[in-house]
């Protein structure tokens, strides 16, 4: 098969693209690197059935005649995906989710592809339903700080679902609740590669606010294995899934343990939140994607810590 990976040097596309190559397929890494990294594709670039496109998502007139083959997949997850990320690209990220997921769209319907839009789980906003199940409508801020990316998303979601109806496109949306692992930006502000590189350097360990703000950690493998079941599966088109992983924590917990586990002897210090609306609890209800697809995550928290704490040694280059 021939698949398009828009962010395919991302930190989650990185690993997808990893998996389509070891199942056979080609794979065209379509990526700009003002959020993925070089690094992130490196093995891959000599790979006969891989091609790297340094181009930016949203200006289409840019890589569309480099798309030569007949598409048969597009997976678009091209968008800076952290806070940090897109607070600091919030044009970029609004646009990549519209003007991109638009180009997206008409190169799945011009080659007869099917699509994946990875959507987020910030499309729940602040959520009033709690875990937040794929019928929930959000509770999103139009236009806080945090809007360049979650109306964006849903704008997207919008407009594949519209290319569904009204164009018969092959579109699947799943929405990715926080994801960690190796390959994920030291600098990208997120709350495990922060702790992990505060924890490994010794350096002061920062949870926001009180630190009673819940998240649920998906380990990468897990997430990749989702996105590919959502992708493959038949009878999904048209579908909407949640992938994430239901175990809750709250921010401090993480912390503890991310010491814990490094054996570091850094302390844990409170810092006001980065943004207004940063949402104070998120898990996902995964009964769907159960149902469906048959997955849920099998990677437990302490090794998959570990796993990322390994690879964070090996790229900040310290010592075990
Ligand atoms: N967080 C934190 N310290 C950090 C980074 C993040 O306490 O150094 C918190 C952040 O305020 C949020 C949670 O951890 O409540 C998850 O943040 P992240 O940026 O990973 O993603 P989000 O879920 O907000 O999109």
């Amino acid at each position: 098969m021939n698949c398009l990976v828009t962010g395919g040097a991302g930190f989650i596309g990185s690993h997808l693209c990893d998996r389509l190559l070891d199942a056979g397929h080609r794979v065209i890494c379509l990526d700009n690197l003002c959020t993925g990294a070089r690094e992130n594709v490196a093995h891959l670039i000599e790979h006969e059935r891989f091609v790297f496109l340094e181009r930016d998502v949203s200006y289409p007139e840019r890589y569309r005649e480099d798309v030569r083959e007949r598409l048969d997949f597009v997976f678009h997850l091209a968008s800076p995906a952290s806070p940090v990320g897109y607070l600091k690209m919030p044009i970029e990220t609004a646009l990549a989710n519209s003007a991109g997921t638009w180009a997206t769209l008409e190169v799945a319907h011009e080659h007869g592809a099917r699509y994946l839009l990875a959507s987020t789980s910030e499309v729940y906003g602040e959520p009033l339903e709690h875990p937040q199940r794929e019928t929930y409508w959000g509770n999103v801020h139009p236009n806080g700080l945090r809007s360049c990316n979650d109306e964006s998303k849903r704008f997207a979601e919008a407009l594949s679902v519209s290319y569904r109806r009204h164009r018969g496109t092959e579109v699947r949306i799943v929405r990715i609740f926080n994801t960690y692992g190796p390959r994920s930006d030291p600098d990208d502000g997120r709350v495990v590669p922060n702790f992990v590189t505060q924890a490994l350097r010794g350096e002061p360990i920062t949870v926001y606010g009180d630190g009673t703000q819940t998240r649920s950690l998906c380990f990468v493998s897990d997430m990749v294995e989702g996105i590919l079941r959502a992708a493959f599966t038949p009878g999904t088109a048209g579908d909407v899934f949640n992938l994430g992983n239901p175990n809750e924590y709250t921010v401090l917990e993480y912390a503890q343990l991310i010491k814990k586990l490094s054996g570091s002897s850094a302390p844990v210090v409170f810092r006001p939140f980065l943004s207004e609306d940063d949402p104070s609890r998120r898990r996902p209800d995964i009964t769907k994607a159960r149902a469906v697809l048959g997955w849920q995550p099998s990677v437990p928290l302490v090794e998959g810590l570990e796993e990322t704490l390994r690879w964070f040694r090996t790229r900040l280059r310290l010592g075990a």
